[in-house]
């Protein structure tokens, strides 16, 4: 972990709109934040509610054209509680790992609607993943290799799409996952090759799966990729064994974190689709269309709770130390690539607003400076026994922080 260079700009403090406030306290799941954290017994805890997970998929499927797929990728959130829920509003799961698959399996979804891509696959997650009949996204020509030897071994014939590096970009992403060298998926330039090897394997071909990026807060790169996904799909599938009955084109949608971000506007979005899918099914014909999405359906759903500990002033600045930081959360600390240092949006969970406000620094309790959660915000003055909530926690939080790291209790998960 490097450490990132703090932004210039002064960040506000900023409540969330998916929560309503009652009494200057935040609620979460229609209750107070106060009765969930007595329900859950200690802090810190990320505390997720299903019924906003709900509303964002309804919201979604209403804007985008009733042909597209929607999949979670449940490596933003994989607690088991918020996959069942995911998996019962959505139309598949993507996964990256056997341990992943073990939880979506557990869901009692139809495997046929769970997809396993990531590079590496180990042998055993490739065992899982023939045994279970899962789609395979398979991410090198060694990869199919490997599974159709599984699948001479076994007798079977599993069910595969390649996984293609795209030869364009997704624009202005957050995470860039697609174009130029990549250790995801084959060159598209590739696969025809590949294509031609597989015809020779006891394979069954569903489709391709492009991905290009995530953290997509602008409408017009989402447009442009996706068009070029398609048009990527529509050229390769000329190679193709058999016609496709599946296509992957990612996801991308990203959420407002920091100050100025705005919520992506789908609009342009699914007129754009609406005419790419008519292009589909006159060239792919009845293959399914997935769009994958992570933090896009679960991030804005979920909160991290800590406990201001103790308040320090060092030389005229005011710190709060909590509980919890970035071993818990390592995102909003700034150590899950980024760049340049923002703060999340945060609040004082039990006294959400005040006439005046302070301008303090919420650090967690590890010894190292990268512990930050709030770097000089404008927050209502708070002390020890008070509640620091950081907004936009749904996704990449608990299961992508350093948890063991000096020690600390783990955070608590609750799904609402
Ligand atoms: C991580 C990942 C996603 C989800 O990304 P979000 O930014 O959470 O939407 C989707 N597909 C693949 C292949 C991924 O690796």
């Amino acid at each position: 972990m490097s450490k990132p260079e703090r932004a210039r700009t002064r960040p506000q403090h900023a409540t969330m709109d998916q929560f309503a406030v009652v009494d200057n306290c935040l609620q979460v799941g229609g209750r107070s934040l106060l009765e969930v954290a007595a329900q859950v017994g200690s802090t810190p805890f990320y505390a997720y509610d299903s019924a906003l997970m709900t509303t964002r998929v309804a919201e979604l499927r209403a804007a985008l054209p009733a042909g597209i797929h929607l999949h979670y990728a449940m490596k933003a959130n994989p607690m088991p509680a918020v996959v069942q829920h995911m998996a019962g509003i959505t139309d598949g799961l993507d996964v990256a790992s056997a341990g992943e698959l073990a939880t979506a399996l557990a869901t009692g979804i139809d495997p046929r609607d769970i997809s396993f891509a990531g590079p590496g696959k180990s042998s055993a997650d490739l065992q899982a993943a023939v045994a279970s009949g899962v789609i395979i996204n398979m991410e090198s020509e060694g990869e199919m290799l490997r599974i159709a030897a599984l699948a001479t071994a076994g007798g079977t014939r599993p069910r595969v799409a390649i996984r293609v590096n795209p030869d364009f970009e997704l624009k202005t992403s957050g995470m860039k996952m697609g174009g130029g060298p990549r250790p995801f998926g084959v060159d598209a330039e590739r696969v025809p090759a590949m294509l031609a090897q597989m015809a020779t394997l006891p394979l069954d071909f569903m489709g391709f799966h492009i991905f290009s990026g995530s953290q997509n807060l602008r409408a017009e790169a989402i447009i442009e990729a996706q068009s070029k996904t398609f048009e990527l799909a529509f050229r390769l599938a000329e190679s193709a064994p058999a016609p496709l009955s599946w296509l992957n084109i990612g996801g991308g949608l990203g959420i407002p974190y920091f100050p100025g971000e705005q919520r992506i506007e789908l609009t342009a979005i699914a007129a754009n689709l609406e005419s790419l899918l008519a292009a589909a099914k006159a060239r792919l014909g009845d293959a399914e269309i997935v769009m994958e999405l992570g933090r896009y359906l679960v991030a804005e759903a979920g909160i991290y709770v800590c406990e201001v500990v103790d308040k320090k002033i060092s030389r005229g600045e005011t710190f709060l130390i909590t509980n919890g930081g970035l071993h818990h959360h390592l995102a909003a600390s700034g150590n899950f690539g980024q760049v340049i240092r923002k703060n999340y949006p945060v609040c004082i969970g039990n006294r959400v607003a005040a006439p005046e406000l302070k301008t303090v620094s919420i650090v967690g309790p590890l010894c190292t400076p990268l512990d930050i959660l709030a770097d000089k915000m404008d927050l209502p003055a708070a002390d020890a026994g008070d509640l620091v909530v950081v907004f936009q926690s749904g996704a990449y939080g608990f299961s992508a922080s350093p948890r063991d790291f000096l020690g600390h209790p783990h955070p608590r998960e609750i799904l609402l």
